[in-house]
């Protein structure tokens, strides 16, 4: 095969493949019957010279005459550089090993993208994977989901970060991650999500999204060939402890329809995301090796998708047929600290992410179409100890403050506030309503945000808001829609894992965003994959 890099097309694209194969004839001097196979390798927009934005693409072909080739490859027509090309396939391991006891059935604790990933692997491998999960299925949870946005009854342990799909079901699906492009697993993460159903433009696209409505339907057809491959599942199962003899794991104890039981097994995969307070308790109980982890906290705030377009592709864009625009801000605040902007959703929703009761943490999501007109993030500022103060747990405490304030302030719905009333620090009984429809899943109320984040992180915002306001004109706006808190960014703890990314208990492999070894949902599924390659390499 061959590639060709960085070609550029004008926007609106209507039939992409017969316009790019139109194109890739131009450029090489073919007949467009000659190309054959055309596949886009990547797609990006590129509008750094706004208004005029551009579709960026790096594609590979094949020939219907091959001996046509050798010119291709020593002609170089419009300054471009044809390659030889040959696509990267991940070789699976399957068929590892024998089981030769039930207890070496490996046990992979968390249902989100590091534990799915995990156990595929496994399953590939033929090592028929238990994988426990304290929250329910995707069909159960999603019930109890629009029952918490529409009532605000909780389920602790049924929620949108507690269930089958893991924190990432309920979101934007956002999959690019700093990972991708370099680790080999990354890729195979997007291809097995396209393999069960994901739209194939995640193979290509720089800023891969699938989409809270797509996410369900591939976690499920993920589920069905888990069990074909001889995985089993148990939901509203939760792990308690880990049962451990000289530093080597000989079993569990879990929590099942509220009885305590226990399992001998050799070899656990700990998957359990950053929202498993309970049992990052319980293992450090158990002797495993913890420490603290800086992350980030803050608000979300909302903004009409038009001005991000606007903002983002200059005027005319509505005729492009362009995706929903997104943003990356960053900034340097005088304090030393950063403020960043964070899972971005554009066309998207705030949505109360909460798991304890009288707590109170929002997110955002949106769904594959993005259309909801309006875009939102979170403001976050990285917080260490030097905000919270010493101790293993003093960023879960840290968070936990936050959001039990939250909850008070919005008296248990997301409060939410104005730019304007924000920076002006408003009365409580002054405050506007902004033009904005608040764009929101989950009940919410006006109140005075500005007194929820601690003074010096206060401050760093509304430092950081300025600079916002510059690089997108309208950032700041008086409408803009602030809502909080944003406080689960990534976990505040890192469960220590040696290089065989073993934990100093023999047999257990601590994954994930939970563990402290990821950030997202590929990066956490690639990771996922990463350990369960080592736990066959090692034991099986
Ligand atoms: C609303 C929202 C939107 C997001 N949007 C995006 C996005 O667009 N793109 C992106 O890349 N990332 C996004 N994220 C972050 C992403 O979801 C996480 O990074 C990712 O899910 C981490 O995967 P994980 O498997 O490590 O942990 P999780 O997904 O958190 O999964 C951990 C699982 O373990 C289970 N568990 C915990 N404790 C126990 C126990 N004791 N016993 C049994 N099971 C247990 C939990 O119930 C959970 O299902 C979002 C997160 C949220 C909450």
């Amino acid at each position: 095969m061959y590639r060709i890099d960085s070609i550029k097309m004008k926007p609106p694209v209507n039939d992409e493949r017969t316009e790019l194969a139109v194109m890739v004839a131009k450029l090489t001097g073919l007949g467009p019957a000659d190309i054959n196979n055309l596949t886009i390798l990547r797609r990006s927009v590129d509008a750094r010279r706004k208004p005029d934005v551009v579709l960026v693409y790096n594609i590979a072909f094949d020939l219907t005459k091959p001996e046509r080739g050798v010119k291709l490859l020593t002609s170089s027509r419009h300054g471009i550089e044809v390659k030889m090309y040959k696509p990267e396939e991940y070789q699976y391991q399957r068929r590892v090993g024998r089981l030769t006891a039930e207890e070496m059935r490996p046990v992979v604790v968390g249902a989100g993208p590091a534990g799915l990933f995990c156990a595929y692997m496994l399953a590939l491998g033929g090592l028929k994977p238990i994988i426990i999960e304290r929250g329910k299925s995707i069909e159960k949870r999603s019930m109890d989901v629009r029952k918490f946005w529409e009532s605000g009854k909780l389920d602790t342990e049924s929620n949108v970060q507690f269930g089958e799909g893991g924190a990432g079901t309920f979101s934007d699906g956002k999959l690019n991650s700093s990972v991708a492009g370099k680790n080999m697993f990354a890729n195979e993460v997007l291809k097995t999500f396209a393999r069960f159903g994901a739209d194939k433009s995640i193979l290509y696209s720089n800023k891969p999204h699938i989409g809270t409505d797509e996410l369900k339907r591939v976690i499920m057809n993920m589920h069905k060939e888990l069990e074909n491959l001889g995985a089993e599942f148990h939901f509203e199962c939760k792990l308690t402890r880990c049962i451990i003899k000289d530093g080597v794991l000989k079993g569990i104890r879990y929590k099942k329809n509220g009885e305590t039981r226990e399992r001998s097994c050799r070899y656990l995969a700990l998957c359990i995301g950053h929202s498993a307070r309970d049992t990052f308790y319980s293992l450090s109980m158990d002797g495993m090796i913890m420490e603290p982890k800086p992350f980030a906290v803050g608000l979300r705030v909302q903004h009409p998708q038009e001005l991000i377009n606007r903002d983002q592709y200059g005027a005319g864009y509505e005729k492009k047929k362009l995706p929903a625009a997104d943003y990356k801000l960053t900034y340097k605040a005088a304090s030393g600290r950063g403020v960043y902007s964070f899972c971005m959703c554009p066309g998207g929703y705030i949505v109360n992410a909460s798991s304890e009761e009288g707590h109170l943490a929002v997110n955002g999501m949106s769904y594959m179409k993005r259309d909801s007109g309006w875009a939102n993030s979170a403001i976050v500022v990285t917080v260490d100890k030097s905000v919270y103060g010493e101790g293993l747990f003093g960023g879960v405490s840290f968070q936990r403050e936050l959001e039990m304030n939250a909850y008070n302030l919005g008296k248990g719905s997301i409060p939410i506030e104005r730019a304007a009333d924000y920076f002006r620090e408003a009365d409580a009984d002054h405050l506007v309503k902004s033009e904005y429809t608040p764009m929101i899943k989950g009940k919410y109320c006006y109140a005075p945000l500005h007194e929820l984040l601690p003074r010096v992180l206060y401050n760093d915002i509304k430092e950081a808001f300025t600079d916002f306001d510059r690089k997108l004109p309208g950032f700041a706006n008086d409408n803009a829609l602030f809502a909080g808190v944003e406080s689960r960014t990534s976990s505040p703890i890192r469960i220590v894992r040696g290089e065989g990314l073993e934990s100093n208990i023999e047999g257990i492999f601590p994954c994930g965003e939970g563990a402290g070894y990821a950030g997202g949902i590929t990066s956490a599924a690639a990771d996922g994959m990463k350990v369960a390659e080592t736990m066959i390499k090692k034991y099986f």
